[in-house]
């Protein structure tokens, strides 16, 4: 069973940029405030020292002055730094702290007492230093300095920071925006190809799930009914293996697009497999309508599809299942859908079925079935019946074909057309297969070594048998172990087994006919009958499907007619399946049909009653048959 995935997605681009810019931003506000604080810091350093140096070179100019008491000179001499750069005052003080002279600004005159070394709050700096005359100190020289130069210089560096923060910011605004362009562009590009089929452009079988979980919710809160359809192409594996994948590709494609026309525009179509598709169809308003978009769908593929190497066909099997009349949970509608798709196959395909209930219990019989089959193989409850056929013109027995009988302790006799799919599915069919082989050769050579006619043996083969290895080995020792003659020997195959894979299929028909056994294709007619492949196909004989046989003599005569002439064209003999009325043998052998079978001329019947009844009057020693019969294999053991 298909299993919905979920979806979880982390759009990166959203995650870069505001976040980033901001953290951006303050990381540079923070290094700008660092690199003020340190240039602040510089600077005053600088001022003070050289306020310091210049009261120093005061102190020595003034220290004639100071020592001889001359404040005429003192002034002078201190008149000479008034263009120091940023002096505002500069003065001398005796060794008593008083003021000895002074040059000052009118703003900023120096105080009577000698004041102390710092930073005023207004900014003004204050150095002294001390004026010596030969180790003698003879008072302080005291300089008043402005920071108003080193605040402009401040501001004209803080200025210079924020227009150099702020270009650097909008470059990384600009290249954060293209980043995020960048990541968002590519973020969609994965997102589309995490949910896209790259062949067909269709979302793919996450993308179609995660469509069906979230309808299922709306159609929960909302009250819809919702319809889903699960479409299989019947026979793509054939165009892929036969036309290559370049025009398989091409065939998926024109497919998705027919199914797209073919549902409603709010309608989801996706590939969830090879060749298979889903269709999520909501809101429906009843099972009619959903029927008719079944019906639409299987209808849109009808028609070949016009390819550049030529026409292909595309039918399709549709399993359609409607929420929540059919199914509650998103689990059950799949399982569902799969189970109506399953039927829809084995209906026949090229068609579609919508669940119902019963068909769960078929698939559950289907399970019990293959329990019991394995059960029967291996309590020998299975048997071979034959069936005559017989030469149209002369009415002789010609052969017979054997067909496998399982006679179920409980419900009887179960048809073929239910076991044998069953074990083909499960693998159980090349042990059965090769079990009717080994006693179809046994019995059939046992009559002939008690007295019967020579007759061919037809024994019907599944395209799992034919992919065994061992195979051809089996068929020798089938033949050795028995004593038939390889030519009495005649396998069946189906057309579709054989256009399976068809340099294969040729290639194992050459080794068969290297063994001198014969073949025959069965149901002719209603597989993918190619003409072309019939030259191709080493063969024997064609077996007219029932369907057209039991048309006659009214209906049906055309492709019955044409088919014994292409039999004739190609040297291949031609039996007619399925004849049940006298009218149907006498067109027959008008026709110049070659051999007739069917409820007309004889039921498959166990091998005592086939004996008994066609072989009666040539079998001398009937005892013979039943010894070697006796003796011949088991299921499973040759
Ligand atoms: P088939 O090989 O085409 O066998 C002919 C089927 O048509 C047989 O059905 C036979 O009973 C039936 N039939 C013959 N004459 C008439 C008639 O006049 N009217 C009607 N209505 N039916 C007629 P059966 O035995 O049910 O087998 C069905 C299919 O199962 C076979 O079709 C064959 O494909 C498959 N099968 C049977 N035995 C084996 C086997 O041993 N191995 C494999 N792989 N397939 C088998
Ligand atoms: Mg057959
Ligand atoms: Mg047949």
């Amino acid at each position: 069973m298909r299993r919905p995935a979920t979806q979880t997605a982390v759009p990166i681009a959203s995650a870069l940029g505001t976040g980033q810019i901001i953290a951006a931003a303050a990381a540079l506000v923070i290094a700008g405030a660092v690199l003020i604080a340190y240039q602040l810091l510089d600077m005053r350093h600088a001022l003070t020292e050289g306020a310091r140096v210049q009261a120093a070179i005061v102190a020595d100019s003034i220290t004639a002055p100071l020592m001889f008491g001359d404040r005429d000179a003192a002034d002078e001499a201190l008149r000479a730094f008034r263009y120091a750069p940023g002096l505002r005052a500069v003065g001398v003080y005796d060794n008593e702290g008083r003021l000895f002279a002074e040059f000052s600004y009118p703003d900023s005159r120096l105080p009577a007492r000698l004041p102390a070394a710092g930073v005023t709050p207004d900014g003004v700096v204050t150095v002294t230093e001390p004026v010596h005359y030969r180790n003698t100190m003879l008072g302080r020289t005291v300089l008043h300095t402005s920071t108003g130069k080193l605040r402009a210089a401040m501001l004209r560096y803080v200025g210079l920071l924020t227009v150099a923060s702020l270009l650097a910011m909008l470059v990384v605004a600009a290249l954060s925006r293209k980043t995020r362009a960048r990541v968002a562009a590519a973020e969609r590009q994965l997102d589309y190809m995490a949910h896209t089929d790259h062949v067909t452009r269709l979302p793919n079988r996450h993308a179609t799930y995660a469509r069906l979980g979230a309808d299922l919710d709306r159609a929960r809160t909302q009250g819809w009914q919702l319809a889903l359809l699960l479409v299989d192409l019947d026979n793509f594996k054939l165009v892929n293996d036969s036309a290559g994948h370049a025009v398989g590709d091409e065939l998926l494609k024109q497919v998705a697009g027919a199914l797209a026309r073919a549902v409603r525009p709010a309608d989801l179509v996706g590939r969830i497999g090879g060749d298979e598709f889903a269709i999520i169809a909501g809101p429906v308003r009843d099972r009619a309508e959903a029927l008719a978009l079944a019906a639409g769908v299987t209808q849109a593929l009808q028609a070949p599809f016009q390819l550049e190497h030529g026409e292909f066909f595309a039918t399709a099997s549709v399993g359609l299942c409607l929420y929540p009349d059919d199914a509650p949970t998103m689990i059950e509608l799949m399982s569902s859908a799969d189970t109506a798709l399953y039927h829809a196959k084995h209906g026949g395909r090229n068609r579609f079925a919508e669940f119902v209930p019963a068909m769960t219990a078929a698939t559950q019989r289907r399970a019990a079935l293959e329990r019991e089959l394995r059960r029967a193989i291996a309590h020998d409850r299975l048997a071979v019946h034959y069936q005559p056929q017989f030469h149209c013109a002369s009415g002789a027995l010609t052969g017979v074909e054997a067909l496998l009988r399982w006679n179920h302790p409980e419900h009887g006799p179960v048809p073929p057309s239910e076991f044998i799919p069953i074990a083909e599915d499960s693998g159980l069919i090349v042990q059965l297969g090769s079990w009717v082989l080994h006693r179809a050769c046994a019995e059939v050579a046992a009559w002939e070594r008690a007295g019967a006619p020579p007759m061919t043996v037809a024994v019907n083969m599944s395209a799992r048998q034919l992919r065994e290895p061992g195979f051809l080995d089996d068929v020798t020792r089938a033949l050795t172990n028995s004593g038939l003659a390889p030519p009495r020997l005649e396998l069946e195959l189906t057309e579709s087994v054989l256009m399976e894979d068809v340099a294969g299929a040729i290639a194992f028909m050459q080794a068969v006919r290297a063994l001198g056994v014969r073949l025959a294709i069965d149901d002719f007619g209603t597989g993918y009958s190619s003409l072309a492949y019939l030259q191709t196909f080493p063969i024997n004989q064609l077996k007219v499907d029932r369907s057209f046989v039991q048309l006659l003599p009214r209906r049906g005569d055309t492709i019955v007619h044409a088919i014994l002439v292409l039999a004739r064209g190609f040297g291949l003999s031609v039996v007619a399946e399925g004849v049940e009325e006298q009218q149907q043998l006498d067109w027959l052998r008008e026709a110049g049909c070659d051999i007739a079978q069917g409820f007309l001329l004889g039921k498959p019947v166990p091998s005592e009653e086939f004996a008994a009844r066609y072989l009666g009057r040539y079998l001398a020693q009937p005892s013979v048959v039943d010894q070697i019969l006796s003796n011949s294999a088991q299921v499973g053991g040759k």
